[in-house]
């Protein structure tokens, strides 16, 4: 499935390198900037534009985001994730997945999804050569998780999903689940206790402070040493090696053998020393940090062509000295921060 080359071939004469010292290994390409879903915490009903607001002519297509992505694996990304807003909801995904996974240099090919329109799909798109899926579930209860989803969606329908794409091959599936005080923190043994045994592997992340408009304060984030210890009662875990430099989840396994969980603590840990990860809205912008306030347009070297691409990516990431999450407690709030569902996460 993966593409056999010599990374060697691929490596740029001079990688990029940021203004911290970091590389460029990692490209989040969101294909979509709408959603079927409201959660709260991301794209919250009341306060988000209308879908009629949105600007579907200027996505890139899918030979313009191919382009794209071969100018960043020459530039030395090898992993790439589809992501959105609700990225199922782009239309014949699967080819675009198909023309991706073929580039050399790729090693990695995930998506992130809410697994609602995942049961008609997961067979096209293991069969178009997706390596790896996430899907985003923070509840089990049917009405917590109907809330979760801003009104919109049936946890039954998740259910489907998850069971089509194992029955496509998806083997191991990365779970994401956002907990926030007061609202699923009842939710989190729960989904300890069904995925357990399993090979998919649940990560709880921290709610994050992203956007304008989640109405986000710091007391309503779970810190991921608290969900550690209470798992930890319940389940007695011990702290795995990273897999990779980079790694965002710190893994953790079940002392019983029966699988892991990971942590991301973007809000009591951040891990930006080590971030190397360019986004790619579906409009052609680069954010360089998930909490930029502004993009940098590739629309324009899309146009030219040739080694344009590459040479803007490595003018974006050599002018780049992100940090947001390690200057958060020293009170750097920017108030104008790019939304969640135009980037993907
Ligand atoms: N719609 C897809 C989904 O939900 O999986 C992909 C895009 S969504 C923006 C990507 C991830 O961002 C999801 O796992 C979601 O839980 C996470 N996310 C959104 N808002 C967040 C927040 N305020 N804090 C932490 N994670 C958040
Ligand atoms: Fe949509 Fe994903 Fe944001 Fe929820 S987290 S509103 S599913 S983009
Ligand atoms: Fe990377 Fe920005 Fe997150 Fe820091 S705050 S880890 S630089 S995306």
């Amino acid at each position: 499935m993966k593409s056999a080359v010599d990374p060697g071939m691929l490596q740029p004469a001079t990688p990029p390198v940021d203004r911290l010292g970091r590389g460029l290994r990692d490209l989040r390409v969101s294909v979509i900037e709408t959603c079927n879903y409201r959660c709260p915490y991301c794209m919250p009903e009341d306060s988000t534009p209308p879908e009629s607001a949105l600007d579907r002519a200027r996505r890139l297509d899918f030979a313009q985001i191919e382009s794209v992505v071969r100018g960043f694996v020459r530039m030395g990304v090898r992993k790439v994730r589809l992501t959105g807003g609700e990225p199922l909801l782009r239309k014949d995904l699967p080819l675009l997945v198909s023309r991706l996974a073929a580039i050399p240099g790729v090693e990695d090919l995930a998506l992130t999804t809410n697994a609602s329109l995942l049961a008609g799909k997961a067979q096209a798109l293991r069969d178009a050569g997706l390596h790896r899926l996430t899907i985003s579930l923070d509840a089990l209860d049917p009405e917590i998780f109907r809330q979760l989803s801003g009104g919109r969606g049936d946890v039954a329908d998740v259910l489907a999903g998850i069971a089509a794409a194992e029955a496509a091959g998806f083997s191991s599936i990365k779970f994401n689940t956002v907990v926030q005080r007061g609202v699923n923190e009842g939710e989190v043994l729960r989904l300890v206790d069904h995925f357990r045994g399993t090979p998919h592997v649940l990560r709880f992340i921290e709610f994050m402070d992203v956007g304008t408009c989640n109405g986000w304060q710091p007391q309503a984030v779970v810190s991921s040493r608290e969900l550690h210890d209470s798992i930890h009662a319940r389940w007695p875990l011990r702290p795995l090696q990273p897999g990779y430099r980079g790694e965002v989840a710190a893994r953790h396994a079940f002392l019983d053998g029966q699988g892991e969980v990971g942590f991301v603590s973007s809000v009591s840990e951040p891990f930006c020393g080590d971030c190397q990860r360019a986004r790619l809205s579906a409009d052609g912008q680069v954010f360089t940090c998930l909490f930029a306030a502004k993009g940098s347009d590739l629309r324009p070297a899309i146009e030219l062509g040739g080694t344009a691409i590459e040479a803007r990516i490595a003018e974006i990431w050599g002018q780049r000295a992100d940090r947001y999450s390690e200057l958060r407690d020293a009170g750097r709030r920017d108030s104008k921060k790019i939304e969640m569902f135009f980037i993907g996460g």
